[in-house]
């Protein structure tokens, strides 16, 4: 399994097994009453989305990890590069944050399931 294949189903957040099942039952990453949910398995090719219980929970230091990354850069690029006050800086930072929490998380979990499923 390539880089290149896990992070193209991760982003399209698809079945880590035929690539074609979605693994979230509303697409986009918009803010409703389903952006948390999974269905139980593929509706595709039946690989199961939770392989055993607390799979998710690695999931959740991949996005700790990835949005501790974009924080820095972001401050880096804005405060320091820009020149933007280190208090807008971060009001905009939350705001940007805040507007692709739903997106990281869903994110992180088709990551990590397509990391972990061969
Ligand atoms: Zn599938």
């Amino acid at each position: 399994m390539s880089l290149i294949r896990i992070l193209k189903n991760a982003f399209l957040m698809k079945c880590p097994k035929c690539q074609q099942g979605d693994l979230f039952e509303s697409s986009s990453f918009g803010y409703g009453k389903k952006s948390f949910e999974m269905p139980e398995k593929c509706p595709v090719c039946g690989q199961t989305y939770m392989p055993e219980p607390g799979f998710y929970y690695g999931a959740m230091f991949l996005s700790y990890i990835m949005t501790g990354f974009f924080s820095i850069f972001f401050m880096v690029v804005v405060h320091w590069v820009l020149g933007l006050s280190l208090v807008n800086s971060f009001i905009i930072l939350i705001l940007i944050l805040a507007a692709f929490f739903v997106f990281i998380f869903r994110f992180s979990r088709a990551l990590w399931l397509n990391m972990m499923v061969r």
